[in-house]
């Protein structure tokens, strides 16, 4: 019958979704074991509110799988999650967003680098240790370094959480809360923990001009935040219209693809790095 069809058709899918999710897991290994070959960091530029000067780049993960090409990081870091790669992949890209950020320093004294952490490597005791190694080997001022997090995660883990967070403020590191508005108990975790950056998601900034809500979403976060000394930062400008109309909201920080979109190491240096490339 049509409806056994449509179940088998369905179950057919699940089973090609969950072969596909084994064979990347499978080309992840090899390229980690490989010295993380196909792996690169891309960075996004970040801009102070007035969206002139730039204040630091967010390092974006990229993978280039020598069997299909790009995979978005939407679909490869979840497979490092569950496969466990991610201690050995994030330690790598940790390492190499410090080692540029030290760079960058030198140019450009000040410059904030935001890395994305995985819950899972906060839950592991030995990557704290190995956070203040990587700080000590490159000298960097720690407080050039925002460590961000999904507002989901923090939601879910308060009690587990807030220990590593402690421990990295007591490190001088930065914290930021990632997806910001996309969770739930939002305002009450930011009283919970030691945070020192909101990214706002960028879903509120498409909403903002055409919903009443996004727009006072922004305006109430803004002002919250800083009038508990936390700096704002709004994810997703795309347009000089969206800039615009988010400029009198008094956020700290701009991100998105008006500023520019994400770019290899040597292309950020030569488009935003005062003095061109190295
Ligand atoms: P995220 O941390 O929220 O990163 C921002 C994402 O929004 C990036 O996608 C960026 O390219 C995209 N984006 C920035 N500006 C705009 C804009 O104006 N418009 C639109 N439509 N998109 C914009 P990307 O690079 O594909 O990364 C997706 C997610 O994958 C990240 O979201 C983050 O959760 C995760 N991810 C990426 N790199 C890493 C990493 O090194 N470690 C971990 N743990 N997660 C990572
Ligand atoms: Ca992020
Ligand atoms: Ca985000």
């Amino acid at each position: 019958s049509s409806g056994k069809n449509q179940l088998r058709f369905f179950s057919r899918e699940v089973l090609a979704h969950r072969e596909r999710a084994m064979e990347l897991t499978e080309l992840l290994r090899e390229s980690v074991e490989h010295g993380f070959e196909g792996f690169e960091l891309y960075y996004q530029p970040v801009f102070l509110s007035g969206g002139e000067t730039l204040s630091g780049a967010e390092a974006l993960c990229r993978w280039r799988c020598g069997k299909y090409g790009p995979i978005s990081p939407v679909e490869f870091i979840p497979l490092l999650e569950e496969s466990g790669l991610i201690h050995q992949a994030g330690r790598w890209i940790f390492r190499q967003a410090v080692a540029t950020c030290a760079l960058w320093q030198k140019r450009m004294p000040g410059f904030l680098m935001g890395v994305n952490l995985s819950y899972l490597q906060l839950e592991d005791p030995t990557f704290l240790p190995f956070v203040s190694g990587v700080l000590e080997e490159f000298q960097i001022p720690p407080d050039c370094l925002v460590a961000e997090l999904t507002e989901s995660y923090l939601a879910a883990n308060i009690q587990a959480v807030s220990e590593a967070l402690l421990q990295l403020r007591r490190m001088r590191v930065m914290v930021s809360m990632d997806d910001f508005g996309t969770g739930y108990s939002s305002l009450g975790l930011l009283k919970h923990h030691p945070i020192d950056v909101v990214k706002i998601d960028r879903t509120f900034v498409q909403g903002a001009r055409a919903s009443a809500f996004d727009s006072a979403f922004l305006r109430f976060v803004s002002e919250l935040c800083r009038s508990v000394g936390i700096r704002v930062c709004l994810e997703g400008v795309e347009t000089r219209g969206e800039l615009d109309f988010v400029k009198p909201f008094g956020l700290s920080f701009l991100q998105g693809f008006y500023f520019g979109r994400p770019v290899p190491r040597t292309e950020f240096e030569r488009r935003f790095l005062p003095g061109g490339p190295a």
